[in-house]
């Protein structure tokens, strides 16, 4: 259980990192990094520090951590999490 964040479903964030990040990247690609950092979550992927990972942040910092090891923030206040990741 991650408490903290916003849950958001994968298609919605796909949606709003396309909005926030216009001509970087296409649907496909995000939701395909999204994808394979949400099953290596539901596999047990742990962040080095031996907490569970934050998948979004997970997928765009190019390596698997928890939220404090990627943002350095104690805990997270306005930020997203995969739903489906949330439980
Ligand atoms: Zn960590």
């Amino acid at each position: 259980m991650k408490t903290g964040f916003t849950p958001i479903s994968l298609d919605e964030y796909v949606k709003l990192h396309l909005k926030n990040n216009p001509g970087t990247s296409q649907a496909a690609e995000v939701t395909e990094v999204l994808e394979d950092t949400l099953r290596a979550y539901k596999q047990g992927a742990r962040c080095n520090c031996g907490n569970p990972i934050w998948v979004i942040g997970s997928a765009f910092s190019g390596f698997d951590g928890c939220f404090t090891c990627i943002t350095g923030e104690a805990y997270p206040e306005d930020d997203y999490e995969i739903d489906e990741a949330c439980i």
